[in-house]
């Protein structure tokens, strides 16, 4: 195919190669490798406009990813999802039409307005949100969004967009309204294995769910952080497996593979006596909670545990691999004494 050369000033020939180039996005140097077309006679670079807009949007992309930035697909959902079109949208968080477009086509957004369209993601927030700067609204398009809210929206969105191997790092219903905690993640799981002597994974997996449940019952914030995805086997941390993985690298548990007659199940023991410092990161109603779990689970059966995590109303009514809402947790079958 031939192109337009500025330099031999005439229709050439090209050729295609990819080059490794480097570009600086918002202070960030990022490299992409890009196919570029030369002049076969001068061997010029003929670039083009829409070439270069798609390079951008590759930067953007990289940057977004490395800034944990939502991209311009989630910033449309986040929006769509409660039936809001882009002005409304707008008018709720105090920004401009042309922003919002902007960024649902691909502008890099600040750090500070990312924060807040992120905030939406809990309906909660948007519900705040209607209920606070609504009257700029047209009473359909409050009408529209606070059915969509009613409908579930927030919670949705939710679930949609978390990779499985994470633990999401936000204040929501989906953690608790704690950022997820590796110290306490961590000393809840020595605790609750010093106590119950060896635990399977399934069963840890359990007991944090009823933990982190219970606590946000009395509290209304989570133990540790954790958000819980709905497993066939019941609630599971979710990431439970990178989790308890680090534990072992930093050598503070340890694990081994038991055999039985369906299959290899995972045990941890304890490697410390850690009772000590739960004082330097839980309250005394959080020890109480995780003492209450040790005592109430010691001794029963994995199988047990596992049928009652099933009549949780967290399990029953979320999707298969989808994030649990802490909403649940005023309705559990378990309830901790005061
Ligand atoms: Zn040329």
């Amino acid at each position: 195919m031939s192109k337009f050369c500025f330099k031999c000033g005439d229709f050439r020939d090209t050729f295609t190669k990819t080059v490794s180039e480097s570009y600086k996005i918002r202070g960030e140097n990022i490299e992409i490798e890009v196919d570029r077309e030369f002049c076969s006679k001068c061997s010029e670079m003929l670039g083009s406009d829409k070439q270069d807009a798609e390079i951008q949007l590759r930067l953007y992309s990289i940057y977004r990813k490395r800034a944990d930035l939502l991209s311009p697909e989630e910033i449309r959902n986040i929006r769509s999802g409660y039936g809001l079109s882009q002005r409304s949208f707008a008018n709720l968080l105090g920004m401009s039409e042309a922003t919002i477009n902007r960024y649902e086509r691909g502008a890099l957004q600040d750090k500070t307005h990312d924060n807040l369209i992120r905030a939406c993601k809990s309906a909660d927030y948007v519900r705040d949100l209607l209920t606070r700067n609504g009257s700029q609204l047209s009473s359909w398009q409050k009408e529209k969004a606070n059915k969509a809210i009613n409908n579930g929206a927030g919670k949705q969105i939710f679930t949609e967009d978390f990779n499985e191997q994470c633990f999401p790092n936000e204040i929501s219903l989906i953690t608790g309204y704690r950022n997820f905690s590796y110290e306490r993640f961590s000393k809840a799981v020595i605790f609750l294995c010093s106590e119950m002597g060896e635990v399977c994974t399934t069963v840890l997996n359990k007991l944090l769910f009823y933990a982190d449940f219970i606590c946000f019952a009395k509290s209304t914030v989570s133990l540790t952080g954790s958000a819980y995805r709905r497993l066939i086997f019941g609630p599971v941390p979710s990431d439970y497996d990178g989790a308890f993985s680090r534990m072992v690298d930093d050598k503070l548990i340890k694990s081994e593979e038991v055999e039985f007659d369906n299959g290899i199940c995972g045990f941890y023991f304890s490697t410390s006596e850690s009772s000590e410092d739960l004082k330097s990161v839980f309250s005394k109603s959080e020890i109480k909670v995780l003492e209450f779990i040790a005592n109430k689970f010691k001794g029963m059966k994995a199988k047990d545990i596992s049928d009652l995590s099933h009549k949780e109303d967290a399990w029953l009514h979320t999707n298969d691999r989808d994030l649990i809402t802490y909403d649940y947790a005023t309705n559990l079958k378990i309830t901790m004494p005061d």
